[in-house]
């Protein structure tokens, strides 16, 4: 098992390697992401579907987003995932083609899912505290986290994963409902109405600061742990 998860480790760290030098997006394909939402009556009980939510998103005029965006981001997996995967909100590729975490980070993201036996067409669900890009990458503001957030959680009640993963400080501080930094909520593990919370980096802090690869992985073994104690109690 340690050797296992040690070459999945150098795994991570050889793909940040790999993207810090630019290598990686020519000499690996962009990843094929099939999106399978489930009908709604798997999920539900005549309640409202992901989809009707996804159509109110592609509508949405509730923030200043709504002006710069080029499509809103919904989100994208499957219901009653292992995991589901909350990052910021959309960046530049993700705006034009409205699927999440596509780009260098989404990319790096898969390894991360891989490391932990996960993938995005089986057993996750991807998704973003803000649906629409901020112009530049910039950080959301409150006003605009305050006008995006009921889709989160309207979004949660339907999709119900076994456990939630954020990503980064916004995406931490909201599930987590806290003013802390990432470095303080991280490391441990959180509730979200009884939903085991792994707060853990953005891939895109950890492509910039690679210091910060031994404290997902950490994470990452966290959340795979609970995974395993889960199916243990299933
Ligand atoms: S970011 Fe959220 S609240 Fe703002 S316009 Fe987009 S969908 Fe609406």
């Amino acid at each position: 098992m340690m050797n296992r998860q040690l070459f999945e480790l150098i795994e991570i760290i050889n793909d940040t390697e790999d993207l810090n030098n630019g290598g990686w997006r020519t000499e690996h394909p962009p990843v094929e992401i099939r999106l399978k939402t489930r009908p709604a009556a798997e999920g539900q009980q005549g309640s409202e579907t992901l989809e009707q939510i996804a159509t109110e998103i592609m509508a949405c005029r509730a923030c200043g987003l709504c002006e710069s965006r080029k499509i809103p981001v919904p989100g994208a997996g499957v219901l009653r995932p292992a995991v589901m995967f909350i990052g910021e909100g959309p960046g530049a590729e993700e705006d034009k083609t409205g699927i999440p975490f596509i780009g260098k980070a989404g990319q790096y993201l898969d390894k991360w899912l891989a490391a932990i036996d996960l993938n995005r067409s089986e057993n996750c669900f991807i998704g973003n505290i803000i649906k629409c890009r901020p112009p530049g990458n910039r950080d959301p503001h409150p006003d605009e986290i305050t006008a995006c957030r009921p889709f989160l959680i309207r979004q949660l009640n339907i999709i119900k994963p076994d456990i939630i993963i954020t990503l980064g400080r916004f995406a931490s501080q909201v599930i987590c409902n806290s003013d802390e930094g990432i470095g303080r909520l991280r490391g441990k593990t959180h509730s979200y109405h009884g939903i085991p919370v792994v707060p853990t980096y953005h891939p895109s802090a950890v492509l910039r600061n690679s210091d910060l690869r031994g404290s997902v992985w950490n994470d990452l073994k966290r959340a795979k742990d609970l995974l395993n104690e889960i199916e243990r109690n299933r």
